[in-house]
């Protein structure tokens, strides 16, 4: 009943130009591709081009952040506003490199999740540990104080369109792919955290995506994983045959 959601998340990588020549080898590659959801979130400055370029396919766009609020004096933020406005349907909240770098905290995530729902966003909301928390043995109180203070508060109907990626932070970026064992444990922690809050029938809709060293060669094993509903992908989602491999798995 979950469609699985293949999303790829470019960071501050590529220009227009670089989109454009992305989209123009990847939709091809993805066409036949039927029965799961795919999405890439460009940088902001890109995002026209990769509407644009996604137009009339199966492909959504989505942003990588978004600023709390409709509009206002809030030099450099763009709005869930702004972004349903030229086409988005995603966005992630949360990512681990926002968190670390720019001071993301749980009630940051879930005041961006508000507002990535009142304006008809998908919030992509990333949770996951890091290596100490992990080797400590503190990984599920970790994710369940992610999941407590920056998801569960969302209303039940809200939290009806939000899709999970649990991303280990020893895993991004690092060509440390979690074993499918690891992340299906922690997918399947997550459920029943989703479960003991908004119910049974919730848990078992809701989409939870694996993120971190995700490559056309491991893709299949986590995808076995029937909690794994998808990845989210950083550095494999900027090559089109890659990506296309992922979503094509
Ligand atoms: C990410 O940026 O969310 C990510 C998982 O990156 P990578 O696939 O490069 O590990």
């Amino acid at each position: 009943m979950r469609t699985p959601f293949l999303a790829g998340n470019w960071k501050m990588y590529k220009t227009p130009t670089d989109t454009q020549a992305f989209f123009d080898a990847f939709l091809p590659l993805v066409a036949g591709a039927t029965g799961r959801d795919a999405a890439i979130c460009p940088p902001y400055i890109d995002l026209h081009v990769a509407i644009a370029a996604a137009a009339g396919s199966k492909v959504g766009i989505g942003a990588q952040n978004l600023a709390a609020g409709k509009e206002g004096a809030m030099t450099g933020e763009i709005s869930g506003y702004m972004l349903k406005a030229i086409g988005c349907r995603y966005v992630i909240i949360g990512h681990s490199e926002r968190r670390q770098y720019f001071g993301e905290n749980e009630a940051g995530v879930l005041s961006k999740a508000r507002a990535a729902l009142e304006y008809g966003l998908a919030p992509i909301v990333c949770v996951g540990e890091l290596l100490a928390e992990r080797e400590s043995g503190s990984t599920e109180a970790v994710l369940a104080a992610q999941f407590d203070g920056g998801i569960a508060p969302l209303a039940p109907e809200q939290f009806a369109k939000i899709v999970i990626a649990y991303e280990p932070v020893w895993a991004i970026g690092t060509g440390k792919v979690a074993t499918p064992e690891q992340a299906a444990d922690v997918h399947a922690f997550i459920r029943g955290r989703v479960a003991a809050k908004f119910g049974d029938a919730q848990a078992a809709a809701t989409r939870i995506l694996y993120g971190g060293s995700v490559k056309p060669d491991n893709v299949e094993g986590l995808m076995a994983k029937p909690d794994i509903d998808g990845a989210l992908v950083g550095g494999a989602s900027l090559d089109p045959n890659a990506f296309a491999a992922i979503v094509n798995f």
